[in-house]
Formats: structure tokens, C-alpha cells, sequence
């Protein structure tokens, strides 16, 4: 039932130069051996399949890899195979190319499924191939499970079957060229999809075609006469169209089954493209046209390669009928593609083979000059190469640009899903999230409620709609720190000027501050952008002298005021905190004098101070005053835990203590924490100690310490 070999030899030998019979019969062995035991739904034995696989390649007139490819190519999936064992037997391309065939096999696409995601999966198809041929065994593949599909018992797997047949293999057999497949793909699945239109469509034919046994050899006939007369040498023949593309038409143009033009094509072939066209002048010449019917794709290819000349007229009988115009050539690009192209290009027969755009593009080619072997080097498909398909767990296909990661995915399946993300399993393995996809890989985003984007997500992923979101996210997040700091900070202002402050009377002061909510302006004070005592005078106009003065202190946070006691005539000179140490009243300070800077207050044992030790003129007495309402500023190192509301937590704790924030200054913020200079307005040097103490304690606080112990 078997067989050999030979007939497969025997039909390559008719269009290829070499063949090498004892690899293909070793190929041929190989398979039936892998294979041996098992069966097919029909009851076959199995490798009655790969052998039909392979036929149906070597009528397309394929290459030697291809054909043995198809032998194999379950080998890998159905038995123990390796692909080692293929390479070491049969060569590195016939184990990529099995590979490549494997793997589409392995994709599985859940739901079936919407336009959209169908033309996701012929993408992705196609991407993953690589090798066209790949494509094109996949396809004759298809085919042959289709001519079988009757044998599996389960109606609904048949269902699907030709559901996925129709959507996805048909379109992808059309867009390599493929006619032939196309057609019967198509109609295969029509069958199972709407057996009932199609077989009304049927007897409709063989009714009209009855009626027309006679008309349609007769018009084949004139219209070769036609043509020959201008010396024009042609053979005419009409050929039924396919149930399906009937039906198609139907449902697109709303034709009806009426004119022979809607379910017969005459097909005219000639010697050359110069013919085409002078075939095409003669049936005008002789017979009206039909408006709107005339197509060049001899000038124009399609897409896939496709070339003829088409065009409707009203013909012999007064019969409106449809003529396609081609060269014998041309005719076998038509039906077989990708394929026709190659045997054309590997014969040579032609010294001016044609230049197909699509192939052009398919296979990333053509050198005019290059030879046959380069052209199959070129069988590489660069097509999609800057996108990657992935899948959802239920089978949805997500299309994303090269290099995205499972964050893009994560947003890509819904926002919610993308803020909500904290890992990924990518086909079943835990992974980070920064891993860059490939194509078919199944991706599962692992959610919790509480988690929230990170700003460094920003820094990896690709899609603009992640970027968007997390910065988006980011600011939004910021801003409601920002917001919860600031009204912490009015409402301490408030308190010790011992007014009550409610949020409602804020409202009428919002156009003062130039923002449209109460919110904005507690986000304007967190930021430190607006001094909580602006507000407070805002409210209060009674107490403006001492907040005006204390505003002012504000606006120039780093020349704070300290109530100071210093020796001599200095009194007068301008006095500045120096920012290397902050001093604190209680500490131990000194003052050194430098002309035009006035004093700068340091803390004793300061470091900056080794720069004076040669100047001591330079050196001021300077001491506290007792009792000082002015607060003066302190800074603290903090890591706090990069985790929802740990500043807020912060901001708290230090109000609670009667400090109050001046200035954050983030320095480093990754995954895990935030690192940030902490300016604090203190009233001593105790009263930072225990602010400090009280942070220590608080859980989000990883470390604290003076930044300027120095
Ligand atoms: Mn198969």
C-alpha cells in the first residue's frame, strides 16, 4: 500500500536535472520505518500521508530538500526522531526545514477566531517559517489532511478543522501564489463549513452547465478563431469556476448565477507577453467590452506574482463572458506560485526570466544574474522581521513590534492588566519581565491587586502604549505624594498659627494660586513650590505681616535667619547656614567671615574647616541665642522602600514630630528603594535626633542618617 520511492523519482526526474535517487529512497525508508505502526484515521498506515504530502510537492515541481522534507516532516512530532538524527542523515537543511514545520504544527490557535486575530496568525505563520518552503509543505500538508478529513469522527474537530482551513491556510496559500492549493483548500472547507450552499451552488452549475454543454466548447472555439485570424497563435479553453469563489461573489458583488461570466473563465494562452496584449486588441476590435471588467496584471502584478490580462466582453451568442489572457508561463505562476517561479528560474529555459515584486519580496532576491543554487539560498523569508506574534493563554494572538518585552505584552492585553503586573511565565517558565518575546511564545502575566508600574518599566519596554501608561502612571502616582505631603504641611501651618483649616474654605483662594482644585494647590506646597504659609496668609489676611516674613524666609530657604549671637562688630554682616554641615541650634558652631559673603556659620569639626586653619582672622565666635522660634534646615540621607504611600508614611511620621519638610531631592530610585536627600526645618540639633529616631523606626524606612555628620 506503500510502495516505493520510484514514482516520486520517476515525476522529479521530469523537471529536475539531478536527482538524487538514493537519498530520496533513503528518505522514503527512513519515514516508513518512523512511522511503522501507526495509522491514520482513514485506517492507512500513517506514512501514507507523508508519501501523499510529498506528491502533491513534486507536482508543484519542488526541490529535492522539499520533497524529502515532506517524507519527514512528522517524523520529529509523531515519533522518536531527533532532529540531530535528521541532520546527521539527510543535512542541515532538511532538519531546518523539518523544524520549521514542526514548529508550525505546534501552534495551536485557541477560539477561533476574529478577523483580526486570523490575519495575526497567517502573520505569524509566516514569520515563523523563515524558509518559504517551510510554508509551502505546510500548506501541502494541509491539503492532504483536508482531502482526509472525512475520516475523523468527531463533527466539531472537523468543524475546526476546516474553520482554521478557511481562514488561515487558504488566505496563506493565495498570498505565496499558490492557486491551485487556494482553490481546494478553500472549496474543501466550504464543503464542511456550508455543505448545504455549496451543494445548491453545484446543482445550479451542472444545471446551467447542461444547458451550456454545447455554448461553451462553441464560444472556446470562435474565440480562438478570433484571435488566430490576426496570426495570433492560441488555445482557448472555458473552465468552471470553484463553488466557493462562486459563492464568494455572490456575497460580495450580489451576482447572481445568471450569465455564464459568473461561473465560467475563458482562458486564452499565448506564445508571448507581446501576444497578451495583441490577443487582448483582437477580441475588442471584434466584440463589445464590458465596462469596468479590463485588468493588466502583465504590466501590474499582483502582489503574489500573478500575471494575466483580464477583461469582459459581450461575445460570440451575445454571451457576456470573462477572458483571462496569459502566457503558458504566466499560467503555471497562476496556479502554482512561488513554486512555477522556481522551476522557471532553475530551467533557465528563459533568458529573460520575469521579475515577480511579490518573490522579489518574499525571498529578499532578485539578482537577474544569479544563478539557480543562489536563488534557493535566497529562500529565506524576511517578511514581518520587525514584529513578534505571542500568545495568551486561551490562544489570543498578540501582535508587537520586535523587542518588545512581557511588559508590552502585559499592556498590550489591557492597561489593567499592565499596571497590575509582577511577573511572567513565558511558555511555563518564570521569567523576568524585561525578557524580549519570540515569536509563538505563550506568554501568562502574573497579576496581584496591589501591585503598581515601575518607573524603570519605562526604560525597556517598546510599545508606545506602555511607555504612555507607566509615565502617565508615574506622574499620577507622584503627584499624589506630592498632594498628600502638601496638605500635611498646610495643615501643620495652620495648627501653629492655631487656625483651623478645612479644605472647603481653600476653595475660593484656588484662582489666587492659579489651579482649578484644592488638590493641586497640596500638591503645589508638597512640591515646595508654594509655601504652606501662602496659603495660610491666603485665608487669614490678619496674620500676613508674620507670614510675609516668614514667606520670604521660604522663598530663600538656604539663607535661613538663625537668631544668632555673634562676637564683635559683625552683627550687621549677612549670616548663611553653610550647606556642608547644616548646623543645628545646640551644636557647637563658628563663624568664619569672608569679604563680600559675609558669615558663613559652620558646625564645629566640620571638614570644610581645614581650608581657614591658615587663616585665622577669618575665624568668628558665634553662639546660639537661647530659645529661637526660627527653625533652621536639616538634611537627612534616606533610603525608604520604593513601596505605595512609604513617602506618605514619611511625611507623616515627620509632621507628627513638628518637623516639617522643606525639600526632597531623589538621588537614586530603582525596583526596591528610593534614595533621597531629606531637608528638614527643625528647631534643634535634639529635636532632628528625634526625628530620626522616630523614622529608624518606621517600617518603609530602610536606613536615615544626618547627611552632614560631619
Ligand atoms: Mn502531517
Amino acid at each position: 500500500m506503500i510502495g516505493t520511492a520510484d514514482p516520486i523519482i520517476e515525476k522529479m526526474r521530469a523537471y529536475s536535472g539531478a536527482v538524487d535517487a538514493r537519498r530520496l529512497t533513503r528518505a522514503f525508508e527512513f519515514g516508513k520505518r518512523a512511522h511503522h505502526g501507526q495509522m491514520r484515521a482513514s485506517g492507512e498506515p500513517y506514512f501514507t500521508h507523508p508519501v501523499a504530502v510529498a506528491n502533491i510537492l513534486v507536482d508543484m515541481r519542488l526541490d529535492e530538500e522539499s520533497i524529502i522534507t515532506a517524507l519527514l516532516h512528522d517524523t520529529v512530532e509523531d515519533c522518536e526522531v531527533t532532529l540531530d538524527t535528521l541532520h546527521t542523515e539527510f543535512g542541515g537543511d532538511v532538519a531546518q526545514l523539518v523544524d520549521g514545520v514542526t514548529k508550525l504544527s505546534r501552534l495551536a490557535i485557541g477560539a477561533l477566531p476574529s478577523s483580526a486575530q486570523a490575519e495575526n496568525f497567517r502573520k505569524l505563520l509566516m514569520a515563523m517559517s523563515e524558509d518559504v518552503r517551510v510554508l509551502m509543505v505546510k500548506l501541502a500538508d494541509r491539503t492532504h489532511n483536508m482531502r482526509t478529513l472525512s475520516f475523523i469522527p468527531k463533527p466539531e474537530k472537523r468543524h475546526r478543522i476546516a474553520r482554521e482551513t478557511m481562514d488561515i491556510y487558504a488566505p496563506l496559500a493565495e498570498r505565496i501564489g499558490l492557486t491551485k492549493l487556494q482553490t481546494e483548500l478553500e472549496d474543501s472547507a466550504f464543503e464542511v463549513l456550508n455543505g448545504d450552499m455549496r451543494q445548491s451552488i453545484l446543482t445550479r452549475l451542472e444545471f446551467l452547465t447542461s444547458e451550456a454543454k454545447l455554448t461553451i466548447p462553441t464560444i472556446s472555439v470562435e474565440l480562438q478563431s478570433t484571435i488566430e485570424r490576426a496570426g495570433i497563435e492560441c488555445s482557448v479553453t472555458g473552465r468552471l469556476k470553484s463553488p466557493y469563489s462562486i459563492w464568494r461573489k455572490m456575497q460580495n458583488k450580489a451576482v447572481t448565477m445568471d450569465q455564464l461570466a459568473d461561473i465560467v473563465a475563458f482562458r486564452v494562452l499565448v506564445p508571448t507577453k507581446d501576444d497578451c496584449y495583441r490577443a487582448l486588441g483582437q477580441l475588442h476590435q471584434n466584440y463589445p467590452t464590458v465596462m469596468g471588467r479590463f485588468k493588466d496584471y502583465v504590466s501590474t502584478p499582483k502582489r503574489n506574482g500573478y500575471q494575466s490580462l483580464h477583461t469582459g466582453v459581450l461575445g460570440p451568442q451575445n454571451h457576456r463572458i470573462e477572458v483571462q489572457i496569459r502566457t503558458p508561463e504566466m499560467h503555471s505562476v497562476a496556479e502554482d506560485g512561488v513554486a512555477a517561479h522556481w522551476h522557471y528560474k532553475r530551467s533557465l529555459q528563459d533568458n529573460n526570466p520575469p521579475k515577480y515584486k511579490w518573490i522579489q519580496e518574499l525571498v529578499g532576491l532578485l539578482d537577474e544574474e544569479a544563478g539557480a543554487d543562489e536563488f534557493l539560498e535566497h529562500t529565506k523569508m524576511d517578511l514581518y522581521h520587525d514584529q513578534v506574534f505571542c500568545f495568551t493563554p486561551r490562544g489570543d494572538l498578540i501582535a508587537l513590534p520586535r523587542g518588545a518585552t512581557a511588559v508590552d505584552f502585559a499592556y498590550a492585553v489591557h492597561t489593567k492588566v499592565g499596571e497590575s503586573c509582577i511577573g511572567v511565565r513565558i511558555n511555563g517558565k518564570t521569567r523576568q519581565l524585561a525578557t524580549e518575546l519570540q515569536n509563538g511564545d505563550q506568554i501568562e502575566i502574573l497579576t496581584s491587586p496591589d501591585a503598581r508600574p515601575r518607573a524603570e518599566w519605562e526604560s525597556f519596554v517598546m510599545t508606545g502604549r506602555a511607555k504612555s501608561a507607566i509615565r502617565r502612571f508615574t506622574r499620577a502616582q507622584r503627584v499624589t505624594e506630592f498632594t498628600r505631603i502638601g496638605r500635611t504641611r498646610i495643615e501643620k501651618t495652620f495648627r501653629e498659627h492655631d487656625k483651623p483649616f478645612r479644605s472647603r474654605a481653600l476653595e475660593k483662594t484656588l484662582s489666587a494660586f492659579g489651579v482649578n482644585r484644592v488638590e493641586e494647590v497640596f500638591a503645589l506646597v508638597g512640591e515646595d513650590r508654594l509655601s504652606p504659609l501662602r496659603v495660610l496668609e491666603r485665608l487669614y489676611p490678619d496674620i500676613v505681616t508674620d507670614g510675609d516674613i516668614e514667606a520670604r524666609n521660604r522663598r530663600r530657604p538656604k539663607t535661613n535667619l538663625p537668631n544668632l549671637k555673634i562676637e564683635g562688630d559683625n552683627a550687621g554682616a549677612a549670616i548663611t547656614m553653610a550647606r556642608c554641615c547644616h548646623p543645628l541650634p545646640g551644636e557647637a558652631i563658628v563663624g568664619i567671615f569672608t569679604t563680600g559673603k559675609g558669615i558663613t556659620v559652620h558646625k564645629v569639626g566640620c571638614t570644610t574647616l581645614s581650608k581657614f586653619s591658615d587663616t585665622p582672622e577669618l575665624w568668628l565666635d558665634v553662639s546660639w541665642e537661647k530659645d529661637s522660634l526660627r527653625r533652621v534646615n536639616a538634611r537627612l540621607n534616606t533610603v525608604l522602600s520604593n513601596e505605595p504611600g512609604s513617602l506618605a508614611s514619611l511625611a507623616t511620621v515627620i509632621s507628627q514630630q513638628g518637623g516639617n519638610i522643606s525639600n526632597i531631592n531623589l538621588t537614586d530610585r530603582n525596583p526596591d528603594f528610593f534614595k533621597f536627600e531629606l531637608d528638614l526645618e527643625v528647631k534643634d540639633v535634639e529635636h532632628m535626633r528625634s526625628i530620626i529616631a522616630v523614622l529608624q523606626a518606621n517600617k518603609y524606612v530602610e536606613s536615615v542618617e544626618r547627611a552632614d555628620a560631619g
